[in-house]
């Protein structure tokens, strides 16, 4: 299908590197595994928001904005991106992060600071309930905020991750493989819905397969809301097409966001152990769990190309460092 995609600032290093991971595989025993390194999308660190970034802040540019506000988590890989972005396209970056200054700096909390922003601790608000007002604020004191929405999760994000899928589609054609599954962490929706749509408009036929890592705190499930992103994305690239199937696995959610298991753990030390790959604790290191139960339960066939789509987050392992050295 012919499609346009709408004006984008050059921010990562595209394409990411796509590889296999023979030894995972082997030590699984089956099936083939490949990984797209979203963790080296290269800007302050990498990770998926960035991809996001480049075609929402093309539209903070053309709206003149001269700075921008987002929120997450304390430790958010979407506010130390959104911070580096800003830096670097020379907007004032102010950041809204649940919870109470910490102690000690540390993970991303010190990327952010040595990034320019402005932090707000908003204690149990981390998905940015509190941005209106700080929008009033800012434009009180004269300026032009632009809001960059929780998890960079709008239309020009899942943009982002169309795109995505576009790159991956050469990189697949090129080395004639047939992807059967692509595995990733799901958690604001953007990236699903963006590699959702893109499989089905680029008719690439892989099972495209969310693991959730957070309970659910709004009141609409997180399929409603990628299918809602998925729908308004379509409007914006004005495509007539069915809404895809959203495929979000929730038998990984355990104790919700953040909250470190074992099995967490065991794929965080067996990537490092068998590909020499960092993974984060929060997202990565759950989907790969994830990955690796799903395999040893045999829901895989032993022939099927599996991706793994590392969307990074590494920066915040140093700050989760006691819960993982501990037994
Ligand atoms: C934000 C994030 C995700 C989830 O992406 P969404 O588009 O919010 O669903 C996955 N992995 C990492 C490391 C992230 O920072």
């Amino acid at each position: 299908m012919n499609f346009a995609l709408p004006a984008k600032v050059d921010l990562a290093f595209l394409p990411t590197p796509f590889h296999p991971l023979t030894h995972l595989s082997e030590a699984l025993g089956g099936p083939n595994i490949f990984i797209k390194r979203d963790d080296q999308t290269g800007l302050a660190l990498g990770g998926n928001k960035t991809r996001k970034l480049e075609f929402i802040l093309a539209q903070a540019l053309l709206e003149q904005a001269d700075c921008v506000i987002t929120a997450g988590a304390s430790q958010s890989n979407h506010c130390r991106q959104t911070a580096a972005a800003a830096a670097k396209l020379g907007l004032e970056c102010h950041l809204i992060l649940g919870g109470e200054k910490p102690a000690q700096i540390n993970g991303n909390i010190l990327l952010d600071s040595m990034l320019g922003a402005h932090l707000h601790f908003a204690g149990g608000n981390r998905k940015g309930e509190d941005i209106p007002a700080l929008v009033d604020s800012l434009k009180q004191q004269g300026k032009r905020p632009f809001v960059v929405p929780y998890g960079g999760s709008n239309c020009f994000g899942a943009i982002g991750y169309i795109n995505a899928m576009c790159e991956l589609k050469s990189q697949l054609d090129t080395a004639q493989i047939k992807m059967d599954h692509i595995v990733f962490a799901s958690s604001s929706g953007g990236t699903h819905a963006g590699l959702a749509l893109g499989n089905q408009l680029l008719e690439m036929n892989i099972n495209v397969m969310g693991v959730n890592n957070d309970k659910q705190t709004s009141d609409k499930p997180l399929e409603q809301v990628i299918e809602s992103l998925c729908a308004q994305t379509l409007t914006q690239l004005a495509i007539d097409s069915a809404l895809p199937q959203i495929n979000l696995n929730h038998n990984y959610v355990a104790k919700g966001y953040g909250v470190i298991n074992e099995l967490d753990k065991q794929a965080l030390t067996m990537l490092a152990q068998t590909e020499g790959i960092i993974l984060d604790p929060v997202y990565t290191g759950r989907a790969m769990g994830a990955l690796i139960d799903m395999i040893n339960q045999g829901l895989f066939d032993k022939d099927d190309n599996v991706l793994f789509w590392h969307t990074g987050g590494a920066p915040a392992l140093f700050a989760y460092a006691s819960t993982l050295t501990s037994d």
